[in-house]
């Protein structure tokens, strides 16, 4: 029985550890579910994937709770006892993440899931928020596992992010500590989905970028009849299109303000940005660096700090979530 409701994470020296169990991490987005199984070396050994099924939480979790049964069998059988169940989410958990407070695309808010899943499964399960896990793989396996002060970003469809501070994945008060995304930019700016105003994801996320370039009528160089995506507005401003470029320093101008704050406020020493959009292309990145660098404080005394892409790919909140689970169970 898991006797602290509370993850404690902590860095686990990889692979000097000899931690040897197996782990399964599951990855619950908007349209598909992505799991694996991680063996004793952190390696991943199998995959499986479904789309969502979002017409009810019950058929939700079911499927949840199918996939980690399905992924379970691959663990020879004398290590399934000792094998971990990580579930990372898109949404606001509560402190001792076990209650889903919010979650705008699944069905799962005002969801107990820690103990549903718990009950289905028979074991413990450890569930997470989806920036989080990601952030956590990027700490113990990616672009962040040199540091111990770090904050990961995830660029998609909004932004999300996960602050390590100390070595420590940081919950905050309400277990809802690194929620970049919806901190207030601009006063005067649209109404967020979340209820706040000017939050800095309706400005610098994927849909952010697009919303910028279609403000800007920039079109598709593929479809004339359509307005450009963010990835292709990166694209555009790589290949020295003038006026890609000014939309795209309109889309990486808040974020390298917000960056400013987060390591004003966490010293931290390393900013990773993955995600869809944030990892798409490494001329974003040189846009954000370049934007930071003019906000930086007294670089000649504080080193910039780096603003690196994350190595873990779409995998890494699914990763984190197996990770996660090892240090409960
Ligand atoms: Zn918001």
């Amino acid at each position: 029985m898991i006797k602290n409701h509370e993850i404690h994470a902590q860095r686990i020296d990889l692979p000097q550890e000899a931690d040897e169990r197996f782990s399964i991490g599951i990855d619950v987005g908007g349209t598909k579910i992505a799991g694996l199984l991680l063996d004793g070396n952190k390696e991943i050994v199998t995959r499986a994937t479904v789309l969502v099924a979002k017409d009810s939480t019950d058929a939700l979790l079911t499927t949840i709770s199918g996939m980690a049964l399905s992924l379970l069998e691959s663990v020879p059988l004398e290590m399934r006892a000792q094998c971990g169940i990580g579930v990372a989410v898109a949404g606001w958990l509560n402190r001792e993440s076990t209650y889903v407070r919010f979650s705008p695309h699944l069905p799962l808010t005002g969801v107990h899931i820690r103990a549903e899943l718990e009950a289905q499964l028979g074991r413990p399960v450890v569930v997470a928020n989806d920036a989080d896990a990601a952030g956590w793989a990027e700490f113990q396996l990616g672009a962040a596992r040199e540091y111990d002060d770090a904050a990961c970003l995830t660029l998609g469809t909004g932004l999300g992010s996960a602050i390590i501070a100390g070595g420590t994945l940081v919950r905050g008060h309400l277990g809802m500590a690194g929620e970049l995304g919806h901190i207030c930019i601009d006063p005067a700016g649209p109404q967020c989905p979340c209820g706040g105003t000017g939050c800095l994801e309706i400005f610098s996320s994927g849909t952010g970028a697009e919303r910028a370039a279609q403000r800007a009528g920039l079109l598709s160089d593929v479809d004339s009849q359509r307005t450009m995506t963010g990835r292709e507005l990166v694209a555009a401003a790589a290949a020295g299109r003038s006026d890609a470029q000014a939309v795209l320093d309109e889309v990486a101008a808040p974020l390298a303000q917000a960056l400013t704050m987060v390591v004003g406020a966490l010293d931290s020493g390393v900013l990773v940005i993955g995600g869809g959009f944030g990892s798409a292309s490494e001329y974003f990145l040189e846009t954000l660096r370049r934007q930071y660098a003019q906000l930086a404080p007294h670089p000649e005394s504080r080193p910039i700090v780096g603003i690196e892409v994350a190595q873990l790919g779409a995998e890494a909140g699914a990763l984190g979530a197996a990770l996660l689970s090892l240090l409960e169970i």
